[in-house]
């Protein structure tokens, strides 16, 4: 028998981010900010001497130094990944046992039950409410009748982009005593629900913060792990030892030095969401259709009758936004891409109410 792939791997196809050319990108979630000129020059003279024939800190000391100064926490809890991708896929993989089973809440970020079935592992999910906020309550039943091993989920979440305060995630970890609730704050440096100064309180809770999103170094591939000795241990056990590259490390410890200027472009940020916002909202009461998720990210959602159809007429001009069956989800950019991406949802709105 010549080899076949097996069946895990014979339907995949490779991670497909639009292709082509266009004028305005909505549709990752990054930053539109480029960074601040100083931090960019101190940048480039790290790199100019590091040793690149040397491998780079398995631990990765001076980032994880640099990102625990910034959030005000200690080092020691820090473990640093090749982005928060690679940490989603140790957790949802080495950090079980193959066949153990992993809840996953419905929509959410779809890498959890990619990277939990990539490792063999079963993946039960949760549905969300109707306006697609947590209900506790629901998922603390599901999870004693389905008896996960690992819980994960984001907050606030992509894609909704709706949060759950901080009580709501407290008691679900203290609910959850023998699940690991990975609580993955990918976007919570837009709002001010975090744990991140308390995770380490808890036996079974690990955070999971980035860099390609408020931090505005998407290109970098950084992400954290915050969680008390013992998971942090066995995080950094786990892990490829070089797992993060030394010009990340040099990167990512300079840009996250910089406090002042990474709060500025988090309040650039948001203030783009809300512009975004309050632009959909509008296109909302003047054209029924059109329904507009409350956000509490860098990114808002809508549903719509018929979003293939305003995909693609977005498309063809020029403008990219994430296209989700029901729903397109849609980043904040800067003022101009906002109000020509409004202008488009607006001409589309008009048109598609005609006919
Ligand atoms: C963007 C995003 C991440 C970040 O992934 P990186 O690998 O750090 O770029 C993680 N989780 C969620 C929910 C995200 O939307």
């Amino acid at each position: 028998m010549p080899y076949q792939l097996n069946e895990k791997l014979r339907g995949l196809t490779p991670y497909d981010p639009i292709e082509g050319e266009y004028r305005i990108r909505l549709d990752a979630n990054e930053s539109f900010l480029p960074l601040p000129p100083n931090v960019r020059a101190q940048l480039q003279e790290r790199i100019a001497c590091l040793p690149f024939e040397r491998y780079p800190d398995p631990l990765c000391g001076e980032l994880c130094r640099a990102f625990a100064g910034y959030y005000d926490i200690d080092p020691a809890y820090v473990t640093a990944g090749n982005g928060s991708d690679e940490l989603i896929s140790i957790l949802t993989g080495s950090f079980l046992m193959k066949g153990q089973t992993v809840a996953t809440l419905e929509p959410d970020f779809s890498m959890y039950r990619f990277y939990a079935s990539a490792a063999e592992m079963k993946t039960v999910s949760i549905p969300k409410e109707e306006n697609l906020q947590i209900s506790v309550d629901k998922v603390i039943d599901a999870c004693r009748a389905q008896r996960p091993d690992m819980l994960i989920f984001s907050n606030p979440c992509n894609p909704t982009g709706q949060g759950l305060a901080k009580e709501e995630v407290r008691r679900l970890i203290t609910a959850l005593e023998d699940v690991l609730v990975v609580v993955d704050e990918a976007y919570m440096d837009f709002w001010d629900q975090s744990l991140i100064s308390e995770v380490i309180r808890y036996d079974n809770a690990v955070l999971l913060r980035t860099c390609s999103k408020a931090v505005g170094g998407a290109g970098m591939r950084l992400g954290f792990a915050v969680a008390n000795q013992q998971i942090t241990n066995a995080l950094r056990a786990i892990k490829s030892p070089y797992n993060v590259n030394s010009m990340s490390q040099a990167a990512g410890a300079c840009l996250l030095s910089h406090k002042q200027e990474l709060q500025q472009a988090k309040e650039t940020l948001i203030a783009a969401r809300q512009e975004l916002q309050a632009g959909l909202e509008r296109l909302a009461g003047a054209y029924s259709q059109l329904c507009v998720y409350p956000s509490c990210t860098n990114f808002v959602l809508v549903a719509l009758p018929h979003t293939k159809e305003l995909f693609d007429y977005l498309k063809s001009n020029g403008i990219v936004v994430r296209y989700m069956g029901r729903y397109l989800r849609i980043t904040a950019g800067n003022p101009e891409e906002n109000s020509a991406l409004l202008q488009q949802v607006e001409n589309f709105l008009a048109h598609d109410a005609t006919v």
